[in-house]
């Protein structure tokens, strides 16, 4: 991996497994001290720290202070806990990954409305919670500074069954695109990723049953599912100055999901 990322500091939200241990653990191992932001697996936080920790001092990179916060995103209270934490111990933070979300599948028409609250809440809302306070620091400090939000493919592919799932992810959209916007005089870059179908415990009800997953692996035009290190590499780069003249993009790494793949029936 390359150094990109040396010095500079970086918080993951919902770090204690799938995309975002991964994201921490890229991070790190490109030279980044990160904040681990878990919600209720202390267990699974402490194996992304020594995850990342071995990433990193492996690499040259010295002994980083990489640590592990605890937080409801949708949380005002403890999300302002959670950077106060940072702040104090870091003295800066260069960028942020809003990555922590979950879904639930039920028919619209009879969507427990707290369900559907809830969701909204953590996805969309407590990404917006997370940028007030990184932009609040980036801004008071001057230089800029960066936020990467994990949105998803069903931020422009809809998804019967997950209402409101995909509109938060919907949501992102509009929460990248403006606030990339409010905040680029300012030199502070906002970006997405858009995974596709990723191998995460977040996809458990079909990654381990063969029948079904051949069923989503039919959809993919690059005929397979993605791999967290996969989606790691692209908020790397956005995290990094290779990214540097990029703002208010979302870059859909997901196997050509987009690409309406029905229609490959037309040419093979
Ligand atoms: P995952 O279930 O493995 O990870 C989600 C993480 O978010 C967990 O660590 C969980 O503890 C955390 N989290 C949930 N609620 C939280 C809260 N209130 N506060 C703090 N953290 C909280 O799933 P994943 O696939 O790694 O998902 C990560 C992100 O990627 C999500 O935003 C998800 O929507 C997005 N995504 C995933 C896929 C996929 O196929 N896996 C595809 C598109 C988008």
């Amino acid at each position: 991996f390359p150094s990109r990322l040396n010095g500079r500091y970086a918080l993951v939200t919902g770090a204690s497994q799938g995309i975002g241990r991964a994201v921490a653990v890229r991070l790190a191992q490109e030279g980044a001290t990160v904040a681990i932001n878990y919600f209720d697996h202390l267990g699974r936080a402490e194996e992304t720290l020594a995850l990342a920790t071995t990433g990193s001092s492996d690499r040259g990179h010295g002994k980083l202070d990489h640590v592990i916060v605890k937080a409801d995103v949708s949380n005002q209270q403890e999300v302002a806990a959670m950077f106060e934490t940072i702040l104090a111990r870091w003295k800066r933070l260069d960028c942020l990954v809003n990555n922590a979300g979950f879904q639930q599948e039920s028919p619209s028409e009879a969507l427990d409305i707290e369900a559907y609250r809830r969701i909204i809440d953590v996805n969309l809302n407590g990404a917006v919670l997370c940028a007030q306070k990184a932009l609040a620091h980036f801004v008071a400090r001057g230089g800029g500074g960066s936020i990467i939000n994990c949105s998803s493919v069903h931020q422009i592919i809809p998804k019967p069954g997950y209402l409101a799932y995909s509109i938060s992810k919907g949501g992102m959209a509009n929460l990248t695109r403006t606030l990339a916007l409010e905040f680029a005089g300012r030199g502070i870059r906002v970006n997405a990723v858009g995974p596709g179908a990723i191998d995460t415990p977040i996809n458990e009800a079909w990654t381990g049953d063969a029948e079904k997953r051949d069923a989503v692996v039919s959809h993919i035009p690059l005929g397979r599912v993605g791999t967290p290190e996969e989606m790691a590499a692209v908020f790397a780069f956005l995290a990094s100055d290779d990214a540097s003249y990029i703002t208010g993009q979302t870059i859909y790494a997901c196997g050509g999901l987009t690409l309406f793949p029905e229609f490959r029936e037309n040419w093979s």
